[in-house]
């Protein structure tokens, strides 16, 4: 599995992996499944009229089995997404919600729930001139560094069969960092 972000190891400083947790919002009749269950931690919430209460569980990659190997996990959460009060999970793709997440340090072999600080948490990240500029992680810090070093610094790159293969992100980069005395 790869990780979403890479961050500074709260433990060593090292970079560290982080993956967000998942939110599934479940049923009323599942919840006291979920209460029970050690992978899943339980949350209700007053919806904003306070008549309906909400039931969502969080699931933390990394500390808790992958879902297809919770056995009893319930079948109606395994396929297609369910669209939540304020967010949605979907089994087959990826749900980044909120800043919830595990920290995974293979240095220090350090695992655990970390909330994530973003930017300040990032692991890449450069500071000139009293601003910082971050990366998720690495590849895009190597995308990045190639971008800044290179001469025409193209916004836009098309290949021979017409795609575009800069990245975006390239384009957004503010011209603070832009500026020939910043190159170094
Ligand atoms: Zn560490």
């Amino acid at each position: 599995m790869e990780a979403d972000l890479q961050i500074k190891c709260t433990n060593c400083n090292h970079p560290a992996d982080f993956f967000f947790a998942s939110i599934i919002n479940v049923k009323k009749k599942d919840a006291n499944y979920f209460s029970k269950s050690k992978h899943f931690v339980l949350k209700k919430d007053k919806g904003w009229s306070s008549w309906k209460t909400y039931y969502y569980v969080w699931y933390y990659p990394m500390l808790s089995p992958r879902l297809e190997n919770i056995s009893d996990f319930p079948d109606e959460y395994k396929t297609g997404h369910r669209k939540g009060g304020f967010s949605y999970y979907d089994y087959q793709g990826q749900v980044l919600y909120g800043s919830e997440g595990v920290l995974v340090c293979s240095f220090c072999k350090t695992l655990e729930k970390h909330k994530l600080d973003w930017p300040r948490d990032a692991y890449f990240q450069l500071e000139y001139k009293g601003k910082t500029l971050w990366a998720y992680d690495r590849s895009y810090a190597l995308k990045l560094l190639a971008y800044i070093r290179s001469d025409g610094r193209k916004k836009r790159v098309v290949s021979t069969t017409g795609h575009v293969t800069q990245d975006y992100f390239l384009r957004k980069i503010p011209g603070h960092f832009q500026a020939k005395k910043a190159r170094d």
